[in-house]
């Protein structure tokens, strides 16, 4: 099997993924932050770590993957405040959200989803055995980490921290490049705020700690793999590794992987410009689970993903084209025989979908393999040289190729329905085809009206009948 080259942020170059235990990937995801609705910004690198963890169990390995919920920090804190509810209250809707959107773009359960809040006291023996290694120090209630007692801070981001005065401090859990400085482990109760009573005193966690902490006590002290978007690589991910390894003196992670920024229309997400979505607004407007994952997943990782409503219409006709091709595979009727030139063809496409995805996660050059071979074969089939032998090939190719993509399944009305979305999306598959059983009953005993119908009733569902020369029925939704 070809080797896996990935990205790695770490070094900035390709690199070949080997996994430190053969056979088994430890992940780690820097989950959403629970203050609101995730947005499709946020989803696109869901979608994309998602991709990744797909393609490594194609590839036969099991993974052992941790998301976290980020369900405290500083826009928690003063949401939750402003609502007068507990941390908890105010971050279980969301949290449900979000795992409700994440099944709708049919994104998997991570081995481990687990919440910030759980895991106090995991952060706090954390920063105590910084403490001990004289990582830190107080300041008015909070624990500061001191950057310049660790050398290589900046080396993944690469930051230039030579200027930084030693000793200035941000409290902020987030925070621009120009501002660098030592940052707040553990922040000491303001007044009013929730805090939790520990060993280390009063206060609450800062964002960055949480992170080091869970992925070390799920995962061990080196992890294969940590994923997150672009703006988590400073000051989030140089702060994990900071502490983590700080604390251990081991490396923290093999392999970080970052998903480039979605854009809307070629600018930035912003409620004041009005280009803002959750995935529940594009619902909303009509828009199916299936186009959104196909949208967000086509655009190879490491570039800006431009989002445009042009682009989710051809994303919609893209898999309704797939799934209409698979239907034509199961429905139609073929020669017997095998066409040997096909065949060849299959293998190709089910090589080169392979080295798209191995070619550090190139969705597109994988999709150009799927539709170049969509093409192929409807040709074929148009010019009655496609064969019956080729059926299976082909069905199975498109099952591999759905493995990682997962959009074939036509069950977006089912998901819409869950979310609370009217969308009704017409009969189920299985009661199309009784309905054209029906129909082909009443066509054998000459009965026309019932067979005109038959097709009337479904033509009224969205549903297209196409009677092919070769005496088989073909369906698929308007
Ligand atoms: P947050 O909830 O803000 O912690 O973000 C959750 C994830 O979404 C992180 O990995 C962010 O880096 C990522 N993210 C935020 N905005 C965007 C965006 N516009 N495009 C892609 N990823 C984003
Ligand atoms: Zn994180």
């Amino acid at each position: 099997m070809r080797e896996i080259h990935l990205h790695n942020t770490l070094g900035n170059k390709l690199e070949v993924f080997t996994a430190q235990q053969s056979g088994c990937v430890k992940m780690y995801t820097c989950g959403p932050t629970v203050y609101d609705y995730a947005h499709i910004g946020n989803f696109r690198t869901f979608v994309f770590q998602d991709i990744l963890r797909r393609f490594l169990k194609l590839r036969g390995y099991q993974l052992d993957h941790v998301m976290n919920l980020t369900d405290v920090d500083d826009r928690i804190i003063a949401n939750a405040a402003a609502a007068g509810v507990s941390i908890r209250e105010y971050t279980e809707k969301y949290a449900q959200a979000f795992f409700d959107d994440c099944k709708t773009l049919s994104i998997e359960a991570p081995e481990h989803w687990i919440r910030a809040t759980d895991h106090i006291a995991e952060m706090v023996a954390l920063i105590e055995r910084l403490q001990q290694k004289t990582f830190t120090y107080p300041s008015e209630g909070s624990i500061y980490y001191r950057i310049a007692k660790f050398p290589t801070y900046g080396q993944l981001s690469n930051i230039d921290v030579a200027g930084i005065q030693a000793g200035a401090r941000v409290d902020n859990d987030r925070y621009e490049k120009e501002s660098a400085r030592d940052f707040a482990l553990w922040k000491a109760p303001k007044p009013g705020e929730h805090f939790w009573e520990t060993a280390i005193g009063k206060g609450r966690p800062g964002w960055h700690i949480e992170c080091s902490a869970m992925a070390m006590k799920y995962l061990g002290e080196t992890l294969d793999i940590h994923t997150g978007g672009i703006d988590l690589a400073f000051p989030h991910h140089e702060n994990e590794i900071a502490q983590s390894e700080g604390a251990t003196g081991k490396p923290f992670v093999r392999y970080w992987l970052h998903a480039e920024h979605l854009l809307v229309e070629g600018e930035k997400m912003s409620k004041s410009l009005g280009n803002f979505f959750t995935l529940r607004d594009l619902f909303g407007k009509g828009y199916k689970p299936s186009t959104l994952r196909f949208a967000l997943a086509s655009v190879p990782y490491r570039k800006q993903l431009n989002f445009t409503f042009d682009g989710l219409q051809s994303a919609a006709s893209s898999v309704e084209r797939l799934r209409n091709f698979a239907a034509r595979l199961a429905q139609g009727k073929f020669p017997a025989g095998r066409n040997a030139l096909l065949a060849g063809r299959i293998a190709e496409a089910t090589d080169e979908f392979d080295a798209g995805l191995a070619d550090d996660l190139n969705t597109a050059r994988a999709l150009a393999a799927v539709f170049d071979l969509v093409r192929e074969v409807n040709i074929a089939m148009d010019k009655g040289e496609f064969r019956e032998a080729e059926v299976v090939p082909v069905q199975e190719f498109l099952a591999v190729f759905d493995r990682v993509f997962a959009v074939m399944e036509d069950n977006d009305g089912e998901k819409l329905r869950a979310l609370g979305f009217g969308g009704d999306s017409g009969p189920s598959d299985a009661e199309i085809e009784k309905l054209i059983a029906e129909r082909e009953a009443a066509r054998k005993r000459r009965d026309f009206t019932t067979a005109d119908r038959v097709r009337k009733e479904l033509a009224e569902r969205g549903i297209l009948l196409e009677d092919s020369r070769d005496g088989s029925v073909r369906w698929k939704r308007k």
